[in-house]
């Protein structure tokens, strides 16, 4: 389905306001698209804060080759939408959300409440979409994926659709948690009680916080930048992976990843905001 562009581009602001209302995302993290032809989209420009965006800031992109019209630019995940359009022409509407429990369960990489998981890859890489692409093809009836240490990707034949996907997702993934770990909240006081250190286990927290943190430390002593509110849920989810990662013996982010993320972030992507 084609949205008309005006549409779309009133349909992608509402939707990023609905994501951060919907807590689906932190800060200027996801990314949402509409499908205006065959072979475009509009997509929302990175690292921007949804709160501030306005039609004239999403960017159109070409599915083929990802060029875009205008100087703003787009989301850093393009070529995944991109991609999924492709192999999908029913699809209108996707959203990419860092959505709390369907990134604890999509830590081990595999296929779990009614998605399938895609491998993974740094943030914005050839790799990721590549994994993402791969997932997609291999599993024509699903749509909802699990991006592994990262997020989701909701496939939606329109707005609704998409939303109606992340809900689900969100759903399934809480009594999947739950139901293997009982019920562990407070996460971070749980955490506190395995250890000293808290790794990172997925992408937003390595940008965001670092590495890892020290549990010796408390919350408001762990988020002291300028996102607090971000750091807060972020450091909430991390903790919950920890308590999942445990339970099943995944290990931490690599130290390498975690550290070159935090690097991009401090440097480009924050200031982008
Ligand atoms: P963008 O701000 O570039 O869309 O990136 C956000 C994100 O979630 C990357 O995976
Ligand atoms: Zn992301």
């Amino acid at each position: 389905m084609y949205y008309e562009e005006s549409k779309a581009r009133e349909l992608v602001v509402a939707a990023g306001l609905k994501l951060v209302e919907e807590g689906l995302i932190a800060r200027t993290w996801g990314n949402i698209s509409a499908r205006i032809s065959d072979d475009e989209f509009i997509i929302t420009p990175s690292g921007r804060a949804y709160e501030d965006l306005k039609p004239e800031d999403l960017v159109k992109v070409k599915m083929d080759d990802l060029s875009y019209d205008g100087n703003i630019k787009p989301s850093s995940e393009k070529g995944i939408h991109a991609v999924a359009y492709i192999l999908r022409k029913e699809l209108g509407f996707i959203i990419h959300t860092h959505q709390f429990y369907a990134t604890v369960i999509g830590l081990d990489g595999k296929d779990k409440a009614g998605a399938a998981c895609a491998g993974y890859g740094l943030p914005g890489t050839d790799k990721l979409k590549d994994n993402v692409m791969q997932a997609i093809s291999k599993h024509p009836s699903y749509s909802a994926f699990l991006l592994q240490r990262h997020g989701a990707l909701l496939l939606g034949k329109d707005f609704d659709d998409a939303f109606k996907l992340a809900s689900l997702l969100e759903n399934e993934a809480r009594i999947v948690f739950e139901t293997e770990l009982g019920n562990v909240k407070p996460y971070f006081e749980a955490c506190k009680k395995m250890g000293t250190s808290l790794p990172a286990y997925i992408d937003d927290f390595a940008q965001i916080l670092g590495p890892s943190v020290s549990l010796k430390k408390e919350k408001d002593e762990i988020c002291v930048g300028e996102d607090r509110e971000a750091e807060e849920m972020i450091l909430d989810k991390n903790c919950a992976c920890m308590l999942y990662a445990k339970e099943k013996h995944i290990r931490p982010l690599g130290f390498a990843d975690a550290n070159i993320q935090r690097l991009v972030y401090k440097t480009k992507y924050s200031k982008l905001k």
